[in-house]
């Protein structure tokens, strides 16, 4: 199971910088993680100012 982002992001960029793989980008209402290379680390969560990361 990757980690999510939901509709609580407010696309500040913040959890992109924080992936040690990169799998965050911005789409197109709101930034995704893209599921086949998030590793469950959770680094992102933790940085996510709406808490829009689910696991
Ligand atoms: S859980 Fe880790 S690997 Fe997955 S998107 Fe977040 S920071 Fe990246
Ligand atoms: S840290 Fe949260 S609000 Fe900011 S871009 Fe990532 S998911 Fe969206």
């Amino acid at each position: 199971m990757a980690y999510k982002i939901t509709d609580e992001c407010i696309s500040c960029g913040s959890c992109a910088g924080e992936c040690p793989v990169g799998a965050i980008s911005e789409g197109a209402n709101h930034f995704e993680i893209d599921a086949d290379a998030c590793l469950d680390c959770g680094a992102c969560q933790a940085t996510c100012p709406t808490n829009a990361i689910e696991a």
